[in-house]
């Protein structure tokens, strides 16, 4: 992408008045913890559509903007960002600066963007967030405005009670998350300006916290690795010819024998120091057979009783090899003619430290038909290193867990998806999933239709960040 970076320092004065204005008369705060507040804040930012088909980034990054003016932020500390060619994909990036120029930033990283939603399929507008039986319903009211705005909120908190932290807190809204192909303003920040968000370490979205199906905390998970999202293309080609006279020679059975064989691949299993901490911490909370083997695993990878238990379970059998999936499959021109070409995308989630081609050499040996090609889709996703989960970023949040989800147990965990954590571990910037938003065991249908998060957990997890953030900005 042609990046001849215009940059507007947008000066938010517009929707800055509008937004002061609100602020000022927002409901009395019997909280005493800004709660009112943060509401408003919470209400504005998941009503700001962020679709890519019809919402505006810019337009919600402007919005929480205004609101840290009108906490008394300066323009300086405050950069609303987007590139020409993507006027609507903009972002913010604001700063508390620390005392102590020595010590390094923390970097806050929330994306705005959500995914697409019709109102024709809810129960109620996804646009408008909605306060019902103890849940906030509205796209993007867990992912991941919950966190943007807690995020948000926490600096006003911070500079309006005058907290000066020893190391710089650096806040960035992003847009593009969720849509791989249009523009991703962590991937901007990262190659374009990292001398906007440069950080020690930084806090992400991820490391699921999760309730039972009663409503009581099971989990905190910390993310600290993520596999590595990668597309494969297959392809085959054949000559055709008029199908009532068939040969045994068919693209499409090709292809489906080719994909059997993907489906009957198994990648070996590995472990880091991440995953093994999880297997050891998780092996109790689990118990019984799984526990056992989860136990085993942890202490040799190669026991193949463990692997075959744990292996049975989509979630283990994901956190301990690459996995790799057809999800798409195209073929064929006409009913009454021999297909000439059939395409195939098998989509793999790589075990950090291992090389993409070495992922596409296992499907092409696995395959074993030279007319069946293997190649690389763009984007061409980028190896990550396994940042090192110290005492310095674990012991804070075992702390605060400890104080506001008393019991419940901390794992740090390597997760199956993505996020844009991905763009900045690449650049240099450790980056951490704490979200510590309790979600329902189908996580709030995040992605689907009718998302929501309960009120206590988005309320918890403010508590949470509050607290986390000044201790790691006091270190
Ligand atoms: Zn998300």
């Amino acid at each position: 992408m042609p990046i001849t970076a215009l940059l507007r320092i947008a000066l938010v004065c517009l929707a800055g008045a509008s937004t002061a204005a609100s602020a000022a008369n927002a409901a009395p705060d019997r909280s005493g913890d800004g709660e009112a507040a943060f509401r408003e804040l919470y209400k504005e930012l998941v009503e700001t559509n962020t679709t890519l088909s019809s919402g505006n980034c810019t337009l919600a990054a402007e919005r929480m903007a205004a609101r840290l003016k009108a906490a008394g932020y300066r323009d300086e500390e405050l950069r609303v960002f987007f590139v020409p060619e993507h006027p609507k994909e903009g972002g913010l990036v604001a700063e508390l600066k620390g005392s102590d120029a020595r010590r390094r930033p923390v970097l806050l990283l929330a994306h705005i963007d959500v995914v697409e939603a019709k109102r024709a399929d809810w129960v109620r507008d996804p646009f408008t967030l909605i306060e019902e039986d103890g849940y906030f319903y509205g796209r993007g009211a867990a992912d991941d405005k919950a966190m943007a705005a807690v995020f948000t909120d926490l600096l006003i908190r911070y500079r309006q009670e005058g907290y000066r932290p020893k190391r710089t807190i650096r806040l960035a809204l992003t847009c593009g998350e969720e849509t791989s192909g249009a523009f991703n303003g962590a991937s901007y920040l990262a190659t374009q300006h990292k001398e906007w968000i440069d950080a020690e370490f930084a806090v992400n979205e991820g490391g699921p916290a999760t309730l039972d199906a009663q409503g009581r905390h099971q989990i905190f998970g910390v993310e600290a690795a993520e596999k590595v999202y990668q597309d494969f293309a297959l392809e085959t080609t054949n000559p055709g010819g008029h199908s009532s006279i068939p040969v045994p020679d068919n693209a499409i059975y090709r292809m489906a024998a080719a994909l059997q064989r993907v489906a009957a691949l198994d990648f070996p299993v590995q472990l880091n120091e991440v995953t093994r901490g999880f297997l050891t911490r998780m092996a109790p909370i689990a118990g019984g057979e799984t526990g056992a083997a989860m136990r085993a695993i942890a202490r040799d990878p190669a026991d193949l009783q463990a692997i075959a238990t744990l292996s049975r379970d989509r979630r283990w059998n994901a956190t301990l090899r690459t996995t790799c999936i057809a999800t798409l499959i195209d073929g064929g021109h006409a009913p009454n003619a021999l297909p000439q070409r059939v395409r195939a995308n098998v989509n793999c989630r790589i075990f950090p430290g291992v090389p993409v081609d070495a992922v596409r050499e296992a499907l092409t040996a696995a395959i074993g038909d030279p007319a069946v090609s293997v190649t690389i889709a763009e984007p061409r996703s980028i190896a990550t290193p396994v940042p090192t989960l110290s005492a310095a970023i674990l012991g804070p949040v075992e702390q605060v867990a400890a104080e506001v989800f008393p019991g419940v147990p901390v794992l740090p965990m390597m997760t199956t998806g993505a996020t844009d954590g991905i763009y900045l571990t690449a650049a240099g910037i450790p980056t951490y999933g704490i979200s510590a938003m309790f979600s329902d065991p189908d996580y709030g249908n995040v992605h689907g239709l009718n998302e929501r998060i309960r009120v206590r957990s988005l309320l918890d997890g403010r508590r949470f960040h509050y607290r986390l953030i000044k201790l790691y900005s006091g270190q």
